[in-house]
């Protein structure tokens, strides 16, 4: 059956100029804003911080949650029918500084504490400067009140686990992972949808008024895990493999070179994010022109759709 209710759909992220961020997405990735700076574009959201909203066709200008009450929650598919929240949210993020050393909760501490999903994030590096490195965990067990003294005597980055990244590299980080992206690095990120962040240090920065950010060190204390982080695993090559697979979301690297039909079920919708190159999706009578940067959502069905070009797609379900 071909109704409206199952077409693709393009969208036009929400912007944030948060101060670390950089040019880039507006010049490398096509980003329209006014914003001087766009140091994050949320691709997929249905988050009140700030949703995308549909770009063309019947649904032009609705909020995805206008979207969503529009056409109904099946879109979304039958894995999601249980939860609250809109499962994913997933952004482009441009950090021409450093960002702030930070930790997520996982969903029990977050539902108990900020009645909110945790956060469990995935970064896929769609660029970066020779000799960026991020953090990723700790480099070695340490004690909860080694932790915290070295909070707040400032020393905490010696003791985390400082890593070089590379174009194409993927990090998966568990809820409970203290992590930074540092300065230099455009990543694609697939998260929960939840922006609950425990900030631990942030490099004495002031914001235009003179003032810190806020710290949340208790928060971080109670969920950061205090043992070595997880290693890192390699993600196979080919036109189609998988980045990261776990119990929020599953994602995939497309590489495209001409024609190539992708499945589709009826359990969850696909995120379409073109990382790389032009083409165009076409599924039930509907054609979208695709370029980098782009975002599709793609309702959830029993069926498949036809990508075409030349570039990389990013594709995440869950
Ligand atoms: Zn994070």
């Amino acid at each position: 059956m071909n109704t409206i209710k199952n077409k693709p759909i393009k969208l036009l992220p929400a912007f944030k100029d948060y101060l670390w961020g950089g040019t880039k997405l507006k010049t490398d990735f096509n980003k329209k804003s006014d914003l001087d700076i766009v140091a994050e574009s949320w691709e997929l959201s249905a988050n009140e911080d700030g949703q995308s909203v549909v770009s063309g066709g019947e649904f032009d200008g609705y909020t995805m949650r206008e979207y969503i009450a529009k056409v109904g929650k099946s879109v979304l598919g039958s894995k999601a029918q249980e939860m609250t929240y809109f499962p994913l949210l997933i952004k482009l993020i441009d950090a021409k500084t450093n960002l702030s050393v930070q930790v997520h909760p996982d969903d029990e501490y977050a539902e108990r504490v900020e009645h909110s999903y945790g956060k469990t994030e995935m970064w896929y590096v769609l660029d970066c400067e020779p000799g960026a490195f991020l953090y990723y965990g700790l480099n070695r067990e340490v004690s909860k009140e080694e932790f915290k003294e070295r909070i707040d005597n400032n020393t905490v980055l010696e003791v985390l686990n400082k890593v070089e990244v590379h174009k194409g590299d993927v990090f998966f980080i568990p809820s409970g992972t203290i992590h930074a992206i540092g300065a230099g690095i455009l990543i694609c990120e697939i998260q929960q949808n939840s922006n609950i962040t425990y900030r631990v240090y942030d490099y004495d920065r002031r914001d235009k008024y003179g003032r810190p950010r806020e710290l949340h060190i208790d928060k971080a204390l109670d969920v950061t895990e205090l043992r070595p982080a997880p290693k890192l695993t390699q993600t196979q090559g080919g036109d189609d493999a998988v980045l990261a697979s776990c119990k929020y979301f599953t994602v995939r690297r497309l590489r495209l070179n001409g024609k190539t039909e992708i499945d589709i079920d009826d359990t969850s919708f696909h995120s379409l994010i073109v990382t790389d190159g032009d083409g165009s999706i076409e599924m039930n009578d509907t054609k979208i022109e695709l370029h980098k940067g782009d975002s599709v959502f793609v309702p959830a069905q029993k069926g498949s759709y036809v990508l075409a070009g030349e570039g990389e797609i990013v594709l995440s379900r869950i």
